[in-house]
């Protein structure tokens, strides 16, 4: 597939002056410092290769200094015993300058994620602002429960008092990946702070230079020093370490399952607390009362925005028999309208993957689809000066043991698959490892309210899908993870409940 990309570069004043200031760096006691072993990571441009600029790869030597000043911070209570309003204002201020930054913001995720600009300055930036500002109003909401309880053996003449506090939990490790990397750092940090933890977060190697902008606006908006530390470098050495350290309390993990697995296995050591919001495979079921001029375009943006790289991503599409034909015809033809092009060209509606080996895998994924018996409808090509770029993929005649049917594939890829039933839809789209979302097309209720109950993942959207708000929790069944994100709960991902029972 040949790609003519016009050449564009940073227009924003603050993203131009971002990239050309020094090699960036890691962020500690308030302080930005190179790696103590030294070492750089370049950051490039996934659609043309180009070096942006590097930052310092970090090691267990970093993670040792970054624990000790969150543990230091934690312990000296600047932060968790702050009054909750004074946290509030300084999380509010850090969404306002998310805003007030925002095209800079939105042009440096396009230039190290790859993603359009629109989608950054639209959706994903105020995204992250929005939850700072939600999580800044929870800080002074977060009430215990006085308990009536009913023990009997209490000394006569005195009376029982129990009640629960809830406790910040101590040095959180946030490790984030690479698809959407600020408001995924803001979906952990903005919760963990309102709490009064210390977090020490860990971006994907691909796309650091938003988490270390973040961390320049977090201290222009006043967070004291070690409350917030970044540690940049590669999963295997930062993220290992972090998951392995006796000195973390907890681990916010979003990324692969294969990932997830691992972090696992290395927090065992001091039984660390573990959230994990991991891979999905969603489906989405199109009735054949679907509104076809909702559902068409619906189905295809669920799967083509941010080249499929979204772990809630459309990637299974379950479509009744009677309808198929028509709704092939439409996807098909969408699917051969978007344009490909470097995110900062506003003429590009799908952007490249993160990098080469994640295009090579996709590339891997739809042929070994075609070989299985997959038919080709629409895209298929990869390429680009650096390869990583995948065209609007659509395959039909899929089945449920075609790996490209079961694997996670994060690209923009989509299976589908004809059904006659509402009760076959449903053991379809739940035949899956996975449990992380799905989506219903339909006009009638029953149909939309019972497959919603029956469909065994953390999010059903009807005649909708990739609706996101701070308010929603988000997260997985079965192995898409362990825990919830945004919505009130999100907060008890870092909390401790501490009970009293008091004889008086
Ligand atoms: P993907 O597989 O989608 O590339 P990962 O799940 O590997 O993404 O990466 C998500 C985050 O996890 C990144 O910040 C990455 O550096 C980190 N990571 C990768 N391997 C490990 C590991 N063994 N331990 C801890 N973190 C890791």
């Amino acid at each position: 597939m040949y790609i003519e990309l016009k050449s564009v570069s940073a227009t924003n004043k603050g993203a131009k002056a971002f990239l050309r200031s020094a090699n960036k760096k890691m962020l500690l006691d308030n302080e930005w410092v190179d790696a103590a072993k030294g070492g750089c990571i370049d950051s490039t441009d996934p659609a043309t290769g180009k070096v942006l600029t590097s930052f310092p790869k970090g090691s267990a030597v970093d993670v040792d200094a970054a624990v000790s000043s969150a543990r230091a911070t934690f312990e000296s209570g600047i932060w968790r015993t702050m009054l909750p309003a004074e946290r509030a204002k300084i999380l509010w201020k850090i969404g306002d300058l998310i805003d007030a930054n925002i095209d800079e913001l939105a042009e440096l995720e396009t230039l190290d994620q790859g993603k359009p600009l629109g989608v950054g300055r639209w959706a994903e930036i105020p995204g992250a602002a929005e939850q700072f500002r939600y999580f800044a109003g929870l800080c002074t909401k977060l009430e215990s429960s006085v308990i009536p309880s009913s023990i009997g053996y209490q000394p006569a003449g005195k009376r029982i008092h129990s009640y629960t506090l809830k406790e910040p939990i101590g040095v959180v490790a946030a490790i984030t990946p690479w698809n959407s990397p600020l408001i995924l750092n803001a979906m952990k940090l903005a919760p963990a702070l309102c709490v009064g933890c210390s977090v020490i977060l860990k971006p994907a190697e691909d796309t650091s230079l938003t988490a270390i902008r973040l961390g320049e606006l977090c201290i222009e908006a006043g967070l004291p020093a070690g409350v917030l530390n970044i540690v940049t470098g590669y999963g295997h050495e930062v993220g290992q370490a972090l998951a392995e350290h006796n000195g973390v309390d907890k681990i916010s993990f979003t990324g692969s399952t294969q990932t997830g697995r691992k972090i696992l296995a290395a927090a065992k050591g001091n039984l660390k607390r573990v959230t994990l919001e991991l891979g999905g495979k969603s489906p989405m079921i199109v009735m054949d009362d679907a509104d076809l001029e909702l559902a068409i375009p619906g189905v295809a943006n669920a799967i083509f925005f941010n080249s499929g790289q979204v772990c809630v991503a459309g990637t299974r599409l379950y479509v009744h028999s009677t309808i198929a034909d028509q709704f092939y015809d439409g996807l098909a033809d969408i699917a051969k309208g978007i344009s490909l092009g470097h995110g900062l060209d506003q003429d590009t509606q799908m952007g490249p993957l993160v990098n080469a080996v994640q295009a090579e895998k996709v590339d891997g994924y739809i042929k070994g689809g075609v070989a299985a018996g997959a038919t080709l409808i629409a895209g298929g090509g990869q390429g680009g000066p650096a390869g990583t770029f995948i065209e609007p993929t659509i395959l039909a005649n899929c089945n449920n043991s075609m790996s490209v049917v079961r694997d996670e594939v994060f690209g923009p890829v989509l299976s589908c698959i004809n059904f006659d039933s509402r009760d076959d839809a449903l053991a379809l789209a739940n035949d899956s490892d996975y449990g992380l979302a799905a989506s219903v097309w339909t006009e009638n209720l029953s149909h939309a309210h019972c497959l919603a109950a029956d469909l065994q993942v953390g999010t059903v959207w009807i005649n909708s899908h990739l609706m996101f708000d701070p308010s929603l929790p988000i997260g997985g069944y079965k192995q898409s993870g362990w825990g919830r994100e945004s919505g009130l709960s999100a907060v008890e991902n870092y909390l401790e409940t501490k009970t009293v029972c008091a004889v008086l």
